[in-house]
């Protein structure tokens, strides 16, 4: 396994891989990885020659008041991981390498923005799409990896393919969880014991909804309650949002109807989790 942390370097010797036809899958990534992260890998190894895992902290998609300089990071094991996983090459760059002193653009995401994690965190989804097109065009993947715990994220990265024509194929993965339900995150690691023991509730809440789907509850309004309220009665976090939208669109919705979104955001002392479940309306048994 190889690391560069150059990016006219990383070209280079994709341009190599590209000449003798060979397919590359990518897996952009803040580190600290963690089975979520690996299934990706798992999925772009079965599906490309070459794997290309990028590991880079943003600084762009965090808010003046979120967790960029504590965020955890530890590369000596992410390094492990990877190569136990069957990356071929990790992107390692410096925050300087990618956003030179001159840097003279600013991409700002028009749609999909004002609702969850786009609402309440200003700007998150310009940091992400900045790296993004950066990373699209150091890497030039077939084929890139992005987990369904960042719904909104896989919508607007369609977008930014479909928009900047990108010939990339995007593939979403499903989110991998604890036993207990909890989805995996790099930032579980910051709940206390006593959150630790609440998160799964987030995960509870979702499935809950879910079943009075299939019993036949179609009301946005009410399903939204019966989330908030399970989260509030078993957790001691402070919830940021529970929405239900319409699914990749991401639209506001009375009634459910087709592929739908339900998601949650949710405040603990030192971490602010997020989860979600997608469904399609026509595939629900009830
Ligand atoms: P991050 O390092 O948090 O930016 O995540 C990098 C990629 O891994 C993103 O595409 C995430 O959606 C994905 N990811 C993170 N956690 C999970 C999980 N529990 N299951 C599946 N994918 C995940």
């Amino acid at each position: 396994m190889k690391i560069i942390t150059s990016a006219k370097e990383l070209q280079k010797e994709v341009l190599k891989y590209r000449e003798e036809k060979k397919s590359i899958g990518f897996v952009p990534t803040m580190g600290y990885l963690h089975e979520g992260h690996m299934s990706l890998v798992h999925h772009a190894r079965k599906e490309n020659d070459l794997v290309i895992m990028s590991v880079f902290v943003n600084p762009l998609q965090f808010g003046p008041n979120e967790d960029f300089d504590s965020y955890p990071r530890d590369f000596e094991r992410d390094e492990r991981l990877a190569k136990n996983n069957g990356v071929d090459i990790i992107f390692y760059p410096q925050v300087e390498e990618m956003y030179k002193d001159t840097f003279s653009f600013h991409v700002k995401v028009l749609n999909k923005v004002n609702v969850l994690c786009g609402q309440k965190r200003e700007g998150h989804f310009d940091g992400v799409a900045t790296v993004l097109i950066k990373l699209f065009n150091i890497t030039q993947p077939n084929r890139a990896y992005f987990g369904m715990k960042d719904a909104q994220q896989v919508a607007i990265i369609e977008s930014i393919i479909e928009d900047f024509n990108f010939p990339i194929t995007l593939v979403p993965v499903d989110i991998v969880r604890e036993e207990d339900g909890l989805a995996k995150s790099s930032r579980n690691v910051y709940l206390s014991d006593q959150e630790r023991n609440e998160a799964p509730q987030l995960y509870e809440a979702l499935k809950r909804a879910k079943s009075l789907v299939e019993q036949g509850e179609y009301d946005v309004r009410t399903l939204q309650l019966a989330v908030s309220e399970h989260i509030s009665k078993h957790t001691s976090g402070e919830i940021d949002y529970v929405e239900i939208l319409n699914y990749p669109e991401l639209e506001p919705i009375q009634v459910l109807s087709g592929k739908t979104i339900i998601a949650v955001a949710v405040k603990f002392t030192k971490a602010r989790l997020i989860d979600n479940i997608t469904f399609d309306i026509k595939h629900i048994n009830n």
